[in-house]
């Protein structure tokens, strides 16, 4: 399934905007801080809009987010590829978990889930999977039979914990099958999970380097343990801290006026949004410069690591780049 790797050096890369909505400011700063963080290597930098999101993903927001980043001066190797397109890699990965005893089918539904939950951790969002279905069928289809549920699939995850050596972070410890249990890799009805189409699709790429925002910081432990069960290797990591609303709030997709469609749309300089992302993540950048000219100048210091803000004083200051 991987693609064979070039010489031990090449560093490999991507960009991977959902398109569920309008890209804004943080997206521009994790996209930036990634696409420079495999050009500063000589490195080539694929695209992949992860559509899977059900009804949420929409063409129109693929379309956007390219534009915009083709705005911000980014580019990449080759046609963007489409997770949707590609379905039965994932669904070959799920069989072969299955077939080798590494995933088992799960018929619970969320209610089973929340019924079989602790009080102290009932607001949690995601409870721990109390590995209800592990053991309990043979096969998919005596799952479903059984049950008369469709079923989703689960993957055993091994005890223990293990650490991430991320290149911001540092060195972060989890514990997934204490934290969150067996997790799905497939939905109930075969739509694949999340992390098992991140963890396909990155080997399928060869990718090297997952530069992403901390929010998936978690999230690589999981793709971890799912690396190790398909025998592929784990690339290196560096997450980006998160960039928020003057009152401490996650940027929502929602929140169109600092989308960078809309700063597109104001005829904001792009350079002063590539400015504002490198002095954020710890490069040094005085003038206006493209993200081209600031490959050789990208670093990332312990300032990636803080958590930005982006508000209204910010898209002022983008608006006037002179006076940055
Ligand atoms: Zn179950």
């Amino acid at each position: 399934m991987s693609r064979a790797r070039g010489a031990a050096a090449e560093v490999i890369g991507r960009l991977a905007p959902s398109p569920t909505g309008l890209l804004h400011l943080g997206h521009a700063r994790t996209f930036l801080g990634a696409w420079w963080s495999a050009r500063s290597r000589a490195g080539q930098v694929l695209m992949r809009l992860e559509d899977l999101d059900g009804p949420r993903a929409s063409q129109r927001f693929g379309d956007a987010a390219l534009r915009d980043l083709e705005w911000l001066g980014l580019d990449w190797e080759g046609t963007p590829s489409v997770q949707s397109a590609h379905l039965e890699r994932f669904a070959a990965a799920v069989e072969r978990l299955l077939a080798e005893g590494k995933a088992y089918p799960c018929v619970c539904t969320r209610g089973d889930l929340r019924t079989a939950q602790n009080a102290p951790h009932a607001g949690d969002k995601e409870p721990r999977y109390p590995g209800t279905c592990r053991g309990r069928f043979a096969t998919l289809a005596e799952a479903e039979r059984t049950s008369g549920r469709a079923a989703g699939v689960r993957l055993r995850v091994p005890a223990g914990e293990l650490t991430i050596d991320d290149a911001v972070f540092g060195a972060k410890k989890y514990d997934v099958a204490a934290e969150v249990g067996d997790f799905l890799i497939a939905r109930r009805g075969g739509a694949p999970a999340y992390q098992l189409a991140v963890v396909v699709d990155d080997a399928a790429g060869g990718v090297t380097d997952g530069v992403r925002g901390a929010d998936l910081l978690p999230s690589a432990a999981r793709q971890w343990h799912l690396q190790a069960a398909l025998d592929l290797p784990h690339p290196r990591y560096a997450h980006l801290a998160l960039v928020t609303d003057e009152h401490g709030a996650r940027l929502a997709k929602h929140a169109d006026a600092l989308s960078l469609a809309e700063l597109r749309e104001r005829k904001v300089d792009p350079r002063a949004v590539v400015r504002w992302a490198a002095r954020t993540l710890g490069t040094p950048c005085d003038e206006l410069a493209s993200a081209r000219e600031l490959v050789p100048h990208f670093r990332l210091t312990e300032r990636a690591a803080r958590e930005e803000t982006a508000g209204r004083a910010l898209v002022e200051s983008l608006l006037s780049p002179a006076s940055g």
